[in-house]
């Protein structure tokens, strides 16, 4: 029996906590750039924050999370992040849920979590970016895949929601392995994923690399086919994909920020789209349809999805195959 009540709306208050949880440098990583902030943020400045966001969700029926995402959280020293989930815990809003953080795999271990536990946190996402040891060591993330499973099973075993996030087109990495990765993360049971494509932003070494002509960037449309492939793996394991593609927020787009790589604003939906575009190719070329309109019956909420962004997937058929797709919505 399908229930009557109303799914809760979810938000999220996102804290950025920039560099100082982390001792490392990954390759790709300008973490200030990619946060947003340019500043230490102290847990004084998280309440405050945290107050003018709950002031703008008037909905007096949801679920809220706040987020200490953009560094490596539980990096931090042990009594500072016991003061910034002090500082979430003393907002007495009943529409708080509880709390929801980013780090990385190698900061995960028993005294940590037991003060996650204690707090209530309810999710805690790994930064993994890649399965290969090969490819995480050429791009100095300092740790290996073993260490992810580790950090993994514990999350899970505590009760706490585990999100994984991985990277396409990283350094040394092509897609056999992005494949690869996909598949590995699948195997550690996440209740969430992320997937990023690899941008090349300045100041980084991947900038350096890039201009010695040691790596080059994924184009747009090989991200594209990728991601499209992992988020439908993901899918198909019951794992939630929260996001494909950087928030592409004024910080990250600033002039000359993203030196190289395959940006686009609307990312996660290219992705979408393309999803439909090969589930429908698969077809045309199974039942040999050429030269005919091709009607496909579809939810509302999917028609934007199929036709593709600014009709781009109604094109590619329509140019390659003669075929005028034709929406009958159900
Ligand atoms: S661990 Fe995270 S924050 Fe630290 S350098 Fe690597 S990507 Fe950046």
């Amino acid at each position: 029996m399908p229930s009557s009540r109303p799914v809760r709306k979810k938000y999220n208050i996102p804290l950025f906590i920039p560099h100082e949880g982390c001792g490392h440098d990954c390759v790709f990583c300008n973490q200030r750039k990619i946060t947003g902030f340019q500043t230490s943020v102290t847990p004084e400045r998280a309440r405050e924050e945290i107050s003018k966001i709950l002031a703008t969700i008037k909905n007096p029926d949801c679920d809220i999370e706040i987020a200490f995402f953009g560094g490596s959280f539980t990096g931090l020293d042990l009594g500072l992040q016991r003061r910034f989930f002090e500082t979430a815990a003393s907002f007495r809003d009943e529409r708080i849920r509880g709390i929801r953080l980013s780090t990385r795999p190698d900061y995960i271990n028993k005294k940590v979590l037991d003060q996650c536990e204690e707090f209530g946190v309810r999710t805690i996402e790994l930064g993994v970016q890649s399965a290969s040891d090969r490819v995480l060591e050429l791009n100095r993330r300092g740790h290996t895949f073993e260490r992810v499973k580790e950090a993994s099973a514990m999350i899970k075993e505590r009760g706490i929601d585990l999100g994984l996030q991985m990277m396409v087109g990283m350094y040394g990495s092509d897609r056999e392995t992005d494949i690869y990765s996909c598949e590995k993360i699948i195997e550690q049971k996440p209740s969430c994923a992320r997937i990023y494509p690899t941008l090349v932003l300045s100041g980084t070494q991947l900038e350096s690399l890039c201009k010695n002509g040691e790596y080059a960037p994924l184009t747009l449309e090989e991200a594209i086919e990728t991601s499209a492939e992992i988020l439908s793996r993901f899918r198909e394991n019951g794992i939630s994909v929260i996001r494909v593609g950087l928030y592409p927020g004024e910080d990250l787009r600033s002039e000359g920020n993203i030196v190289a790589g395959p940006f686009h604003s609307a990312f996660g939906e290219l992705v979408e789209n393309r999803i439909y575009r090969n589930k429908i190719e698969a077809e045309i070329i199974k039942n040999g349809i050429r030269d005919q309109e091709y009607e496909i019956c579809a939810p509302p909420s999917e028609t934007s999805k199929i036709i593709g962004q600014r009709g781009c997937n109604r094109e590619y058929f329509k140019e390659k195959y003669g075929v005028r797709l034709c929406l009958k919505p159900i």
